[in-house]
């Protein structure tokens, strides 16, 4: 006779727009395995326009919307709003277990929640490094206390374990499962679906180089952007066979400089910041990105596409040793050196479409579901049949004759 599980509450955190890329993979396959697992999920609106459309998009459903934006928020607002709110979900819900996703106030303030609770807790991205405590800011000092109060470490790279077990995280707590961006990527290139006004737009720009642009980062603001923005501007005016497509983010420190050095030229397209599925589209027809976001490191390599990362660097360096990426560093008369020379030819366009994704494969919800379900000593309760259909291994179903240990997931 099957004998049911106790049930096991899982509280998923997350509050803006990479986090719910990334997480939402995650709460899919915790949904596939039903029972005993049951998703617990809150957003704490750390950022509130541009997250509710990837809400929508995943059909991810929300259980507390914890609304913590404020006009001028702080990191210090922004956190304390966050810890004080998450407490009394920690406190009424008493998960058994909490995960939160990458490097933001929002998954600091999450496992921080935990941890003061004694709650176990999962950090999906983790082992993210740049080196540097001032940059990115505040994220590298996310990750690092992150690291410091999650139980479970659920890396993307190898390279990304290593940078745990070099701090003395317990080798057994740390899963590589490859980074559940792939997943969603995969989904959306697989669905197809894009808005009209973006088939206009690639309309508008074909037969032309398309260079997409994203730059919101704060390390960038002031003289480093607008000297980023003047050298685009200038490259596009030099070559009348360029487009540039920039969605521009919302934070004024972005779109004042913007529109002062990038409007009114027929073949610089402005855009308000795009839907996942119309983003990465948009990215799909790119003849070159050109970015700070960390996301986009992560799906130029899922889209065979060449990146010039506008950063002086990176925690994501499988992005640059694949050969996807190359980094610009600060300084604009670079960005205007390595601009020139993609454009003068070379292969580079062409061998980053070969490139195999470090990144994953787009197993990565699965991957970290399965880790869990072992973590917690869980096993499916869905038929045999069921299971198979949404993926499971075999070694985790429930049934007498399926009892075997549970796999050992791949170091
Ligand atoms: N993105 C998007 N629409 C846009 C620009 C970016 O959907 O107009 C996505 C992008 O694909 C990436 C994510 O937003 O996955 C990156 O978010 P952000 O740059 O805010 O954070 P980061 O990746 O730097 O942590």
């Amino acid at each position: 006779m099957r004998r049911r599980q106790a049930e096991k509450k899982i509280c998923i955190v997350f509050g803006t727009r990479p986090e719910a890329i990334k997480l939402a993979p995650v709460i899919q396959q915790l949904e596939a395995w039903g029972k005993p697992f049951r998703a617990v999920i809150v957003n704490t609106g750390q950022h509130r326009e541009l997250l509710s459309p990837y809400v929508r998009l995943f059909g991810i459903p929300i259980h507390y919307d914890l609304q913590i934006m404020e006009p001028n928020q702080t990191l210090n607002t922004v956190c304390s709003r966050a810890l004080a709110s998450l407490d009394c979900i920690m406190a009424a819900e008493n998960p058994d277990l909490v995960l939160f996703q990458g490097d933001t106030t929002t998954a600091m303030a999450a496992a921080m929640a935990a941890f003061h609770r004694r709650i176990p807790s999962g950090h999906v991205e983790a082992g993210l490094r740049s080196g540097n405590p001032e940059s990115p800011y505040p994220e590298e000092m996310n990750r690092r206390l992150i690291t410091q109060m999650a139980t479970y470490h659920f890396a993307a790279t190898q390279g990304n374990r290593n940078n745990l077990l070099r701090e003395g995280i317990d080798s057994r707590k740390v899963f590589v499962t490859g980074n559940p961006v792939v997943d969603s990527l995969q989904k959306i290139l697989e669905e197809r679906k894009t808005s009209s006004s973006l088939e206009e737009l690639v309309q508008a720009t074909k037969g032309l180089k398309l260079l997409v642009l994203t730059t919101h980062r704060r390390e960038s603001f002031g003289e480093m952007m607008a000297g980023n923005l003047r050298a685009l501007r200038e490259f596009t005016d030099r070559h009348n066979d360029v487009a540039l497509v920039f969605p521009v983010h919302p934070n004024p420190h972005v779109s004042a400089v913007a529109s002062e050095i990038l409007s009114s030229h027929p073949r610089i397209h402005l855009i308000s910041p795009l839907g996942y599925d119309d983003f990465i589209h948009l990215l799909s027809h790119a003849w070159l990105i050109v970015s700070d976001s960390g996301g986009v490191q992560e799906e130029a390599p899922s889209l065979g596409k060449p990146l010039l990362i506008l950063r002086e660097n990176t925690e994501r360096p499988e992005a640059v040793e694949s050969g996807v990426a190359r980094l610009v560093g600060g300084n604009s008369e670079h960005l205007t050196l390595m601009l020139e020379e993609v454009y003068a030819g070379g292969t580079w366009t062409e061998d980053v479409k070969r490139v195999e994704n470090p990144f994953g494969r787009g197993d990565s919800g699965f991957r970290i579901v399965q880790a869990i379900a072992r973590a917690l000593h869980v096993s499916a309760e869905k038929s045999p049949r069921e299971s198979e259909a949404a993926g499971i291994d075999s070694r985790f179903l429930a049934s007498e004759e399926a009892r075997e240990p549970a796999p050992a997931l791949p170091a």
